[in-house]
């Protein structure tokens, strides 16, 4: 039942906190019962590793990976693995949970899981992780499985580090593709699952947009992390006809109002060049493509970034968390005040998942689906959530991230009781 004594949101919340906090009010919503709460609210199970790690001269470092199994009721645990030095065990508990809420609400059979190693990946050599992305492997090996838990990219892992995955799992147990999503397709991996987190973003943009009256070419829209999410959200919106404005990083914003050049700055990132290279937009700030006056925000880098002391600061009328938690409990109450809607990350970001789960199905049933087939079911899935939630928040007279975690938890809790507890 609600507790009349609940804190108040704080900025300096640990992300795991924020996320509970987030899953408490869903739980007002449904009264879902205390003993149910708490059961749902913390990890089946936490795992520590340990990660040793030889250099290319020679030299050993150790590493601390994790793997959280939040909640499998619905299916198999499920969520990616980010090679991070904020990756510690409350982030990934905090990631691990999202998940769980994001399948739910997406309506895919999985559960929530998530894993990390806390390194500066960025600082090792592609031999390095090749080898400290083995061994964490053999370390979770035990734990995860096809219908166990199915890994899958993150932040500073890719299709190559899936590939390595697999290849070390398939040594111990035989070639199984379907453990783990975001693979090659050359290795089974599905076409446009590289797309899909950044255009799933844009299907709940397209919602929301419309619920403006607004056309694509009205709509300014700035993005914050050019990585898969962010630069898929990028061309997408800009191959939709939108106006993306301004792309940032942690090194800098480019901006410019009549619109960027995204396939310039597309094809520079691919040839090893970075945000800061691009000539004709003016350079800004890392931080100021949070507060420029945009019709939409796409936070697409890390957690925590819109937090109580720049949510005043914000311009945009939508934010789309394209990250995990990047607005926090504070920020999102000074965001509501003022009318500012916000599109939570478990709805928001939930296509990555969702064409995980048609690679896992293509995987087991070994077969193949057309690119465009696989888009037309992300946009009807995407589109459906997006209504669901809108109708709950509508309902109850809520946001969308309380009407979103009160769907979500909803169907956990129901299928953790069917499932009983002995
Ligand atoms: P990525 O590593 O491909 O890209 C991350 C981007 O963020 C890079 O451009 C990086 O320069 C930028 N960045 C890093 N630190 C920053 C900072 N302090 N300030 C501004 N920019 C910064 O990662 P990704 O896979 O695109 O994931 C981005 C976010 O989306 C994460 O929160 C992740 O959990 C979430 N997400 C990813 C997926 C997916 O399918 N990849 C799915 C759901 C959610």
């Amino acid at each position: 039942m609600a507790d009349p004594d609940r804190p108040e949101p704080r900025d300096d919340m640990t992300p795991f906190e924020a996320v509970s906090y987030s899953y408490d009010r869903g739980a007002d919503l449904i009264e879902l019962p205390d003993d149910t709460r708490e059961r749902l609210r913390t990890p089946d199970r936490e795992l520590r590793v340990e990660v040793p790690v030889r250099h290319d001269d020679g030299s050993v470092d150790t590493y601390i990976g994790y793997r959280v199994q939040h909640n499998d009721a619905r299916g198999p645990f499920k969520g990616g693995i980010r090679f991070h030095p904020d990756a510690d065990i409350d982030e990934v508990r905090a990631l691990a949970s999202l998940m769980t809420w994001k399948t739910a609400l997406i309506d895919v059979p999985f559960g929530g899981a998530k894993g990390g190693i806390q390194v500066d990946a960025r600082a090792l050599t592609p031999h390095e992780t090749e080898r400290m992305t083995r061994t964490y492997t053999r370390a979770i090996s035990a734990v995860i499985g096809v219908n166990r838990d199915i890994p899958a990219p993150d932040m500073n892992t890719n299709a190559q580090t899936m590939a390595w995955i697999a290849d070390e799992y398939a040594a111990a147990h035989g070639w199984t593709p379907g453990v783990v999503t975001g693979k090659p397709i050359a290795l089974g991996g599905s076409l446009g699952r590289e797309a899909a987190t950044g255009r799933g973003c844009i299907v709940v943009l397209d919602e929301a947009v419309a619920e403006l009256g607004q056309q694509p070419p009205d709509v300014s829209v700035a993005v914050q992390g050019f990585g898969n999410v962010g630069s898929w959200a990028a061309r997408i919106a800009h191959e939709r006809g939108y106006r993306v404005v301004a792309v940032g990083d942690e090194h800098g914003t480019v901006h410019r109002d009549t619109g960027l050049d995204v396939p310039a700055l597309l094809s520079e990132r691919g040839d090893g060049r970075s945000l800061q290279d691009h000539t004709g937009a003016d350079q800004l700030e890392a931080g100021d493509v949070l507060t420029l006056p945009v019709t939409a925000l796409l936070p697409a880098a890390i957690g925590g970034v819109i937090d109580g002391r720049n949510a005043a600061g914000i311009q945009a009328r939508l934010v789309i968390e394209g990250a995990n938690h990047p607005v926090t409990p504070v920020a999102d109450v000074a965001l509501a005040e003022r009318d500012i809607t916000v599109v939570p990350d478990i709805l928001a970001n939930a296509g990555g998942v969702l064409v995980s789960y048609f690679e896992w199905v293509q995987n087991l049933q070994q077969v193949r689906w057309e690119e465009a087939d696989i888009e037309q079911r992300l946009t009807t899935s995407m589109q459906t959530a997006f209504r669901a939630v809108r109708a709950e928040a509508e309902r109850h007279d809520v946001t969308l991230r309380d009407a979103a975690f009160a769907l979500a938890v909803a169907k956990v809790a129901h299928a953790s009781e069917l499932r009983g507890v002995a």
